[in-house]
């Protein structure tokens, strides 16, 4: 019961904050004697806020589609490596510019899986981005891809903060960080996202993490190969 409370109270502040800001500029701008430049600056503080509250509430009803399988019907067969290679080309420049090295350490593609190419983007993504995120510059973050003919096993590890072993069980629960996260930028549904993407793909997720020195999430996805190795479809 004190978990749920304590979920509820990760929720319930995630969205009213935003909530109260658009409140804040809606109350100046009715009372207030304001110039245009201001008046605008506020329009944009708003815009930002709702767009910020939309994309929070179009986050969760996908981890609950995704949950529920409802995505199942747009599998198409996916060269796995292309898109982690791919990912790390954007994450390239993201991390240069926090000071960081991100090595890339995929086998020779094509290696074939049968999934849903947005949210492989979006798993692949969500991680980089945590790497990104709590790993401080100098740091080094490293995506290997992997086939042990039965899965195809993603790993991005970070030299970063790491988790405690007190929120190490709770990280992949919507809207839960860390406390000494909570002023990193983020909503705590990026995980619960990538568990729910990796679940619908018949795979699996696991991390292990020490705080100081950093953490490593490990993706395994099913590959369906006949007694010939070919991919099935
Ligand atoms: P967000 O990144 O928006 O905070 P996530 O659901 O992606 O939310 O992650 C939940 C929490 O797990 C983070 O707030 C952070 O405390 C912890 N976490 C996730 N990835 C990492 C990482 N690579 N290193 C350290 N902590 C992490």
């Amino acid at each position: 019961v004190s978990e749920l409370r304590e979920v509820t109270n990760h929720i319930a502040h995630d969205l009213r904050s935003p909530i109260t800001r658009i409140r804040g500029m809606a109350e100046t701008t009715m009372t207030g004697e304001q110039t245009i430049e201001e008046y605008r600056e506020m329009a944009e503080i708003v815009v930002e806020e709702s767009d910020r509250l939309v994309g929070m509430i179009n986050v969760m009803l996908d981890i609950a589609m995704t949950e529920a399988g409802g995505r199942v019907a747009a599998r198409e067969e996916i060269d796995i490596v292309r898109v982690a290679e791919s990912a790390c080309e954007i994450f390239q420049t993201i991390a240069e510019d926090r000071g960081l090295t991100l090595m890339v350490d995929c086998i020779q593609g094509p290696l074939v899986i049968r999934g849903n190419l947005s949210q492989l983007q979006r798993m692949i993504s969500n991680l980089l981005d945590n790497a990104c995120k709590f790993t401080p510059p100098g740091g080094s973050i490293r995506l290997t891809l992997q086939d042990t003919k039965t899965h195809a096993v993603i790993t991005v590890a970070d030299t970063g903060i790491g988790i405690s072993d007190q929120d190490l069980p709770r990280i992949f629960e919507q809207f839960y960080r860390a406390d000494r996260s909570r002023s990193t930028p983020g909503n705590g549904l990026g995980l619960s996202h990538v568990k729910a993407i990796v679940r619908a793909h018949g795979g699996e997720i696991q991390v292990e993490s020490t705080p100081g020195k950093g953490s490593s999430f490990t993706v395994y996805l099913p590959i369906e190969r006949d007694q010939q190795g070919v991919v099935q479809s």
